[in-house]
């Protein structure tokens, strides 16, 4: 029986212009009634996930910054230290196409940028040098700590709700969930995900952008 749904946010409840999924919202709000905690993990920043779990109405965990950092019962828990991928960024700066992007402000665990695709190998082996690693979220890319990632996040929600695998189901469509996906959970992704994602699915909705929850939720007799 599932007990715990993570949920992507990206590309996952959104479509490409991140416009959000009235549908999702609805199917969310309907699998809370049914008592089964739901948890949102972003790359985005904290203000936009307390504003996510506050209007959406989810009931479980969120958190920012690929898992880095939590909120959960108004109280915010950080994993990691933005000092070393803010240091990174100033240094790659000066060396490649790399933008810093405007939500750095609120950002407390990583730092995100934009660059040209021909800088990619040459930036993520810069940062493997410095144990940190980058992950686009296909709408930004992320510098963080080279344990921060979902599976941290998920595996932190596993310990702290006493949970095994095979009860938490994790969403997601991009190369950022690959980390929780690789875990033993049950895995479910919408028909607009990478080949990756859905390569480790085990249910590959027909649906997309949000509208494959309502499928997902179903499929697992969570509804
Ligand atoms: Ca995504």
């Amino acid at each position: 029986m599932i007990k715990l749904v993570v949920l992507d946010v990206d590309g996952t409840l959104t479509d490409k212009n991140r416009l959000i999924s009235t549908n999702a919202i609805k199917y969310i709000r309907n699998g809370v009634k049914k008592n089964v905690m739901f948890s949102l993990i972003s790359g985005n920043v904290i203000p936009v996930m307390f504003a996510l779990q506050t209007f959406v109405g989810i009931n479980g965990p969120v958190f920012a910054e690929n898992g880095g950092i939590m909120l959960y019962k108004d109280q915010i828990k950080k994993f990691f230290d933005k000092t070393k991928a803010e240091e990174f960024l100033e240094y790659i700066s000066k060396k490649s196409s790399v933008k810093p992007v405007f939500t750095n402000v609120w950002r407390e665990t990583s730092a995100a940028f934009n660059m040209n695709d021909s800088d990619e190998h040459y930036v993520s082996n810069e940062a493997k040098k410095h144990d940190l690693y980058i992950v686009n979220s296909k709408f930004t890319w992320h510098v963080m700590d080279k344990n921060q990632n979902k599976a941290y996040a998920v595996n932190y929600m596993k310990e702290q709700f006493k949970l095994n695998y095979n009860e938490i189901l994790v969403v997601g469509d991009s190369d950022n969930d690959i980390t929780m996906f690789n875990l033993s959970v049950n895995k479910a992704c919408p028909a607009n995900a990478t080949d990756t994602i859905k390569n480790k699915s085990d249910y590959v909705s027909k649906h997309r952008y949000g509208n494959e929850i309502g499928d997902i939720l179903n499929y697992y007799k969570i509804l």
